[in-house]
């Protein structure tokens, strides 16, 4: 009877056209569900990356460097302070766009002498502040004359021209516990000294 009714061929056809039509609607449903979650993704990494990261050098923002420390006061290293020498003279020959390509050269420079773990934040124009985590002093101040080395030894190119400069680095230690803003204070005083010392110089006070 139920043959009579709904014959089996006419079943067959039906069900086989059902089934396309639900596959022709979810299949491209899916598609753009997934594309727009995919897309909101990408969204939401380029807005993080534009809140934090400073747009010039691509190295961290100030707010972020103290917001991640301040997060884990716990933590210790070296922060140390990096100032480029003599920088209002690259602009004053040069330009300012030529300056803008010496900044973005140094960050370069102290990123590729930087672990991943560490942090690179761009702290004002032409200064930088590194926190090298679970870093001795002994370590700060081989990095530290790493960095001013590559420095010196490699010049940017801007307008057309090799352009040399050279950084002047303060350092100091953060205990665990201890704040990070009183260690940034201390590498910036270390800085000072460095720069009344001539500039490209280093300065990491020993532990005492
Ligand atoms: P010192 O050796 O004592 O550090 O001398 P300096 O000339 O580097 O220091 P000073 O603080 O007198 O000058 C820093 C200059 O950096 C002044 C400012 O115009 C320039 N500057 C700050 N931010 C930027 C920037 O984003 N791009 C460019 N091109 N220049 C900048
Ligand atoms: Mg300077
Ligand atoms: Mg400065």
């Amino acid at each position: 009877l139920n043959n009579l009714i709904f014959p089996k061929e006419i079943l067959d056809q039906t069900l086989i056209g059902t089934a396309k039509i639900v596959f022709i609607i979810t299949i491209p449903v899916a598609y753009f569900i997934g594309a727009k979650v995919r897309q909101n993704t990408l969204l939401s990494d380029e807005l993080k990356r534009l809140v934090n990261r400073n747009r010039l050098t691509d190295v961290a923002t100030r707010d972020f460097f103290f917001s991640k420390l301040n997060d884990k006061t716990e933590t210790y290293g070296v922060s140390l302070m990096v100032d480029i020498d003599h920088f209002k003279v690259v602009n004053d020959t040069y330009g300012h766009l030529a300056g803008d390509i010496v900044i973005r050269h140094v960050a370069q420079i102290l990123q590729v002498n930087c672990r991943p773990l560490d942090i690179v934040c761009r702290f004002g124009g032409e200064e930088f502040v590194i926190f090298l985590h679970y870093a001795s002093l002994e370590d700060g101040h081989r990095i530290a004359e790493r960095i001013r080395a590559q420095v010196q030894a490699e010049p940017a190119f801007a307008a057309g021209v090799e352009i040399s400069v050279t950084v002047s680095i303060g350092g100091s230690l953060k205990d665990a516990a201890a704040h990070i803003e009183g260690s940034v204070k201390r590498a910036d005083e270390a800085l000072y000294r460095a720069k009344a010392l001539g500039r490209n110089q280093i300065v990491v006070p020993a532990a005492a």
